[in-house]
This record gives structure tokens, sequence and C-alpha cells, in this order.
């Protein structure tokens, strides 16, 4: 059993569709599922009409129309009849939501934001199955809100691993080539849960894990895990393997290559994760897996952008200790920004952080009743695994430096 993945990117059109049964095709579909994304940047246009449905009504019904003009686009390029059954079938998709909007009385935006959000990956799926189907590659289209159970937590749900094993194994037909919907679930009471922006390779890992599949690939518009992105750094190297450390480390840092969720069940079974390109599938890509070092041990890069850097000191000099740390990482939870850097001294605490959910001023509001506060807005923090004096040098040419700090493995920097 083998478990496949494939990305926004590599189904933003006809092509992609195409080329996925390419795929398949040179490299072999027996005992594989197919887990697929919603197709290109779908799942931000599906965000766009969820934001409209609660702020800006009178432009929900466009933001609608750009969905379902994608889609059928994409529909017209791949099938030749518009008579065929396909196009009634994602007509009937897309009443679905119509429907789910028209009559919707919940105001929790989390839950609303999961209703809505899922067509993207039902329509892609359906779309994808279809068009194997029409070429010879038989598949059974599955339903993965029936297969992964998880809380009530929309957004980000947490999965019921005991409830999903069991759905899995009951429900599942490995002798045949599946395709399901990577990024979504189902509460106790089968609404549509979502396992948090990109969560398509971790649905791969979790039914790799409670399918004891002999391996998963994640198919990539890159040639694999690189040491660095290569929209932000020239000469981005192919790494040929890495260890599940390595890459649940680059994925914590934010190398958004792979979903941080996905190595950690891998690693629990010791399934190996290829990364592989959708262009060049015969090439081997990276291995993640047991007892591989970083081949080769070169630095790796990674960058995230549009970060804040916070500097608390006391009102009184007096030491910024437990109580007081505690009070900030409360408060730094409260309004759910993502930590990704600390550092301490005895009178300050600087903290670097995404600020996705908007709630910065908020923040800074109740951090400067008690702390004398400095921000910066814009900041960059690279990180670099494996350094060398080379490395840190080119990150910090030109730039004005704001935190710096290293242990063995790792040095951040702070960059406006
Ligand atoms: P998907 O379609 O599967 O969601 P993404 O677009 O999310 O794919 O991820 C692929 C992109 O990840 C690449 O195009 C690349 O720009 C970016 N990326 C970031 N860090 C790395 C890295 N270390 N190695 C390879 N790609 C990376
Ligand atoms: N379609 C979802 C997203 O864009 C999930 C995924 O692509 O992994 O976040
Ligand atoms: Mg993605």
């Amino acid at each position: 059993m083998q478990v496949f993945k494939f990305g926004g990117a590599s189904v933003k059109n006809a092509e992609g569709v195409k080329n996925l049964a390419s795929v398949l095709q040179q490299v072999g579909y027996e005992n594989t599922l197919v887990v697929v994304s919603a197709m290109g940047k779908m799942t931000n246009a599906l965000e766009v009409v969820i934001k409209n449905y609660f702020d800006q009504p009178s432009e929900l019904a466009g933001s609608i129309e750009e969905v379902k003009t994608f889609h059928h686009k994409i529909l017209v390029d791949l099938f030749e009849h518009i008579q065929h059954p396909i196009f009634k079938k994602i007509a009937s998709i897309f009443e679905e939501l119509d429907y789910f909007l028209s009559r919707n009385k919940s105001p929790d935006y989390n839950f609303v934001y999961d209703q809505v959000i899922g067509f993207g990956e039902l329509a892609s799926t359906t779309i994808i199955s279809a068009y194997l189907n029409e070429i010879g590659l038989t598949n059974n289209w599955l339903d993965v809100r029936e297969l992964i159970k998880t809380d009530d937590y929309y957004r980000r749900a947490n999965v019921d691993w005991e409830h999903t094993q069991w759905k899995i194994k009951a429900k599942l037909d490995t002798k045949v080539l599946n395709i399901t919907q990577g990024f979504l679930a189902s509460d106790a009471n089968n609404f549509t849960t979502t396992l948090g922006r990109e969560g398509s390779d971790y649905t791969a890992a979790i039914f790799a894990y409670c399918l004891n599949a002999e391996s998963v690939t994640i198919w990539k518009d890159v040639p694999g895990v690189l040491n660095a992105d290569p929209r932000y750094f020239e000469n981005a190297q192919l790494l040929n393997s890495i260890s599940y450390r390595e890459a649940i480390e680059l994925a914590f840092y934010g190398a958004s290559v792979i979903h941080p969720k996905t190595l950690q069940p891998l690693q629990q079974k010791e399934i190996p994760l290829f990364v592989k390109s959708f262009l060049n599938p015969k090439e081997e890509g990276t291995r993640v897996g047991k007892g591989f070092g970083i081949e080769p041990n070169i630095p790796c890069y990674i960058v995230k952008k549009n970060q804040v850097l916070v500097s608390l000191s006391s009102l009184d000099f007096s030491y910024i200790v437990e109580e007081n740390i505690s009070e900030i990482f409360k408060l730094l939870h409260l309004y759910k920004m993502k930590v990704d850097v600390i550092q301490n001294s005895a009178i300050s605490f600087s903290v670097c952080f995404d600020n996705n959910y908007n709630n910065l001023e908020r923040l800074l509001q109740h951090l400067k009743a008690k702390f004398k506060v400095t921000s910066h807005n814009n900041v960059s923090l690279y990180t670099v695994r494996h350094y060398n004096e080379q490395a840190i040098s080119s990150i910090e040419e030109g730039k004005e430096l704001l935190l710096k700090q290293l242990t063995q493995e790792t040095i951040q920097i702070v960059t406006k």
C-alpha cells in the first residue's frame, strides 16, 4: 500500500490533471491511495467567499461565481462533451454550497469556514476521479469525512485516532486505486472539519499510519526538499536524504515544503516519506526516513517574512522571571500568536511571532499595561540549520540586525 499526495499547484489546470494521470501511469498505481488538495488557489478563493458572507454580502455572489467558473473551465478542457455527467455532478456540488449559505444560521466563523472551505477539495477530487475513470485509470472516489474523525475544533481539528483507525480499516478497500480529499475530516455530528491550512500532507500521513503503508510520496513543483526555498534563495540544492528529526526541525522553523504535523505519525511507524517532482516523477527526489543523515550536509535556510518582533522590559527595572514570562505566554496564546523565537535577559524579554489573526493591537495594549513595550512590524526571521560562517554573513550582509540567537545546530536572525 502506498499513499500519494498531490497539492494544489500540481492540479491548478487541466494540464495538471493530465499530468497527475501521467505520473500514475509512469510510476504505477496499484494498491495506491491518492490524496488531493483543492485546485490551484481555490482554498484562498473560498476564504474570500467566507469573508464576503460575513462582512461584504454584496460581493458574495461574485466570489462564488469565480470559484464555479474556475472549475467549469477545467471541466471544459478535460471533457469533450458538455453532456458528460461530471458537469451535472460538479454543478450539484456547488448547489450544495449555495444551499448551505442560504440556510446557515450559525454566526460561528470557524464553523462556517470549515463547511464552506471543503468544497474546494470535494470539487477537485470529483473532477480528477472522473477524468481518471474516463481515460481508463479506474478508481474509487472516497469521501474522507467518512474516514477521518476529529473533534470540533474547527479550522484546526484534532484527529480522533482510534475512531479514524477503525473507520479506515472497516471502509477502505486497499486493493483498488482510491482517490480522496486532503485537509478535510468530520466531527462527531458529521459536520466538516479541517486540519489547518496546507493540511493535506498530514492527511496522507494519517492514512499511511492507519494502513501501515509502505511509503508516502508528496508530489511537488520542486525536485524534492531543497536546502532553501527557491522563491527566496538562489542556487537552492536538493537534499537527497534527511532524517525524520531533520524534516521535523525544518518544517517547524517554517520550511513550507512539508506540513509540520506530517512527520510525527510517519516517524512513529517508520514509514518513509518521499518528496518528488510531479514534472520528473522518475527522479529520486528526497527520502525522509530512519537512519538517514542529512545528505549532502550543507546549511539549510528558512525565511519567514512579515513577522513581528516585540521586546518587553519591566517598568520598574525588576527582573523578568517565571511569573511574568508565564503571563506573557498566556497572552500570546490567547491572541493566537505563533511564537518562533524567544530571547530573555534579566530585565528584558523579546519574542518574534506570526500575526496571522490580526490581534496585534489588542495584544500590545494588554502588554503595555504591565511592561515597557517596543515592537517592529514586518521583520524577517532567518533560520539556518547546520550553519557556518559563510552562511551567517550571507544573511547578515546589508541588513539591520534586530536579534540573533545561536544553538549548536541552528542560528536564528531577525532583520529589518
Ligand atoms: P502544494 O501544492 O503541495 O501545497 P506548496 O506550494 O505548498 O505545494 O509547496 C511547494 C513549494 O514549497 C515550492 O514551490 C517551494 O517554493 C516551497 N518551499 C519552501 N521551502 C522549501 C524547501 N526547503 N524545499 C523545497 N521547496 C520549498
Ligand atoms: N487546500 C488546502 C490549503 O490550501 C489544504 C492543502 O492544500 O494542503 O490550505
Ligand atoms: Mg500547499
